[in-house]
């Protein structure tokens, strides 16, 4: 399922991203009713910290997950509980603007990324948005390292 996260959530909301979730991250402009009208007109699923906005969400039969914590960690946990991540590895969404990656031919990366990364890595992404590229890297193996934590901590809890 597709996520809005709000103001709050930052550091969420580019996880999931990386963790190739479609999240679509709130303005600082943007008011609860804005959140409330995106989160109903795309199906977004709408996670906050903000207990008064959930209840109106709720209200209108928005699917709505509140966060009860401030650790990145068990924000993820609690997002683990409620979508589903995709199995395929990260990378297949722009961490800062939410548009999906292009795979890239190695050639055309070379020229675009630092020499050593050009040396040691095979696949390049690319954000045909930001114009950033992307590969794996000790980020990457973090990201799933921490999928598969969670997976194994939900399992235990099955
Ligand atoms: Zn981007």
């Amino acid at each position: 399922m597709n996520v809005l996260c709000d103001q709050m959530l930052g550091s969420l909301a580019t996880w999931l991203r990386l963790c190739g979730i479609d999240t679509y991250f709130a303005r600082e402009s943007l008011s609860d009713d804005d959140l409330l009208q995106i989160a109903a007109e795309q199906q977004r699923l709408l996670v906050s910290r903000d207990k008064q906005l959930i209840h109106r969400a709720q209200k209108r039969k928005i699917p709505a997950v509140l966060i009860s914590t401030t650790s990145l960690q068990d924000q993820l946990l609690q997002m683990h509980h409620h979508i589903s991540f995709p199995k395929d590895t990260p990378l297949s969404r722009c961490c800062i603007c939410n548009t999906p990656l292009i795979t890239v031919n190695r050639e055309l990366a070379k020229q675009n990324v630092p020499p050593l990364v050009a040396e040691t890595r095979k696949k390049f992404w690319y954000c045909p948005h930001c114009t950033k590229y992307y590969w794996h890297g000790t980020h990457t193996d973090n990201i799933i390292k921490t999928i598969e934590n969670l997976r194994s901590t939900n399992r235990e809890k099955d």
